[in-house]
């Protein structure tokens, strides 16, 4: 009980350490996302201003070449003079257009308009001191230059631009230093991740394997009690066992034949009680390593007849039709008698006990080179699919089988199948449920024991 109890409250840990990873790692998921995401629109945001920047600094350029390209034309007539300023008042209105755009919606909306206002201003001065030239001849255009509006008006647009582009300058300097935080930000969480996962880890290992640690121990002391209570049974019952032989004998006086009977019971009861604490002292060696051979050679259908005939009665008292197939010669071969009888006798006597009234048994023995196969066929219930799997572990029946009435323990094929390994075999079965068994058994007939 303080095994169990301390085992669950080891699962109890285990699950809470896993939903805290899970959280944690969750947690910062979200976090990492949201630190990334926000460096991503401050850096967005500062490409825009650096855009914006670049195009007031574009438009300033425009005008001055505007300016100085039709000055020039007026001071010398010639023509070629003029088509820079052609080319930049084209310019310019498409260049207004998408500042004004990419300035609505942010705090530069209204320095974008004056701007612009000014910007259009100029262009206007620009147009009506090329008209009073080519209405007035140079004098007046000159005339025009010399009122000072021109150079007013550019002071004013050089001002205005540059108050713009400083405080776009300001912003952008803002963005990044944005942008520096966040990406620090998320390198510090990433690195908090990686260590919160390491130490959450390490202690779900470390958990697991304080309660693998239980339950290696459980296993242990189960293990202990089967060898220890076997051992403590088994005194008692070989007792019982001389004095039913004496009392059956008729060494405490001649038996009436119903007392004969219940002593025939008592013996058989006997017998079966000792062959079960037999069963679990070997389990309990084999559990503990200590299941070892004494081999000797022997000849296996003389062996398999001594179990069929030893379970001649009990074919016929359920009617089953029984088949030995063997090979011509006789099988010489290198094993542990007794163990190779009781693994063998499981076989057969789980093929009589699970197969019912008047159903068919057959044992085949074959020779396949240095391998002897050995097969155990019947007609009876069979095994659920997905019992295959476990039928050869420790105590476990087929649920069928738990629910009826045929006794047993669970123990003959763990057993079966040791002795099988111990020996370099192999045992494995073949079983569709309500159609019979098919348990194979292959062992070298003189592997190096
Ligand atoms: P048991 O003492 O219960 O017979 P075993 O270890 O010999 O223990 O067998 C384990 C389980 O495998 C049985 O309880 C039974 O459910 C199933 N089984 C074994 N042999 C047969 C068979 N020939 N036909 C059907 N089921 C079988």
């Amino acid at each position: 009980v303080k095994i169990t109890g301390r085992r669950s409250y080891v699962d109890r840990r285990i699950f809470a350490t896993l939903l805290a990873l899970a959280i944690f790692s969750l947690a910062t998921t979200i976090l990492i996302v949201a630190t990334i995401s926000a460096m991503v629109s401050a850096r967005q945001s500062g490409v825009a201003l650096n855009n914006l920047r670049n195009q007031v600094s574009l438009l300033s350029t425009e005008l001055v070449s505007a300016e100085s390209s039709q000055r020039g034309y007026i001071l010398t007539s010639n023509q070629a003079y003029l088509a820079p300023y052609d080319d930049a008042t084209k310019a310019i209105p498409a260049q207004l257009h998408s500042l004004n755009l990419a300035a609505t919606g942010t705090p530069y909306a209204s320095g974008a308009q004056e701007l612009q206002k000014i910007t259009e201003a100029k262009l206007g001065e620009l147009a009506a001191t090329l008209g009073a030239y080519t209405a007035g001849g140079i004098d007046a255009g000159i005339a025009a230059v010399n009122t000072d509006q021109g150079a007013t008006l550019m002071t004013e647009h050089r001002r205005t631009s540059m108050t713009l582009e400083a405080r776009l300058g300001t912003g952008l300097e803002a963005t990044r230093i944005a942008v520096n935080h966040y990406a620090n930000l998320a390198r510090i969480v990433g690195l908090l991740t990686v260590l919160g996962t390491i130490i959450l880890v390490v202690g779900v290992y470390l958990l697991f394997e304080h309660a693998l640690e239980a339950e290696r121990a459980l296993d242990r002391a189960k293990d202990e009690f089967v060898s220890l209570a076997s051992h403590q049974l088994r005194t008692p019952a070989t007792g019982i066992k001389s004095i039913l032989s004496m009392l059956a004998a008729g060494d405490f006086g001649a038996l009436t034949e119903t007392q004969q009977s219940v002593v025939g019971k008592a013996v058989s009861s006997n017998e079966r009680e000792l062959a079960i604490i037999e069963e679990l002292l070997n389990v309990a060696k084999a559990d503990a390593g200590r299941l070892v051979l004494k081999v000797g050679n022997l000849e296996l259908m003389t062996l398999i007849d001594s179990i069929m005939g030893e379970q001649h009665e009990a074919f016929r008292a359920k009617d089953l039709k029984v088949k030995v197939k063997r090979p011509a010669e006789p099988i010489e071969m290198l094993a542990d008698e007794e163990k190779l009888y009781m693994a063998l006798s499981n076989l057969i006597d789980n093929a009589r006990k699970y197969t019912p009234q008047q159903g068919k048994i057959t044992v085949s023995v074959t020779t396949h080179r240095a391998n002897v196969m050995i097969e155990v066929a019947d007609t009876g219930i069979g095994i659920e699919e997905a019992e295959l799997a476990h039928i050869f572990d420790r105590f476990q029946r087929a649920r069928m089988v738990l629910a009826g009435t045929i006794e047993g323990t669970g123990l003959g094929l763990y057993l079966a199948r040791r002795i099988a390994e111990l020996h370099h075999g192999t045992i494995d079965v073949t079983s569709k449920r309500g159609h019979g068994s098919r348990f194979i058994m292959i062992l070298p007939r003189h592997s190096q024991l």
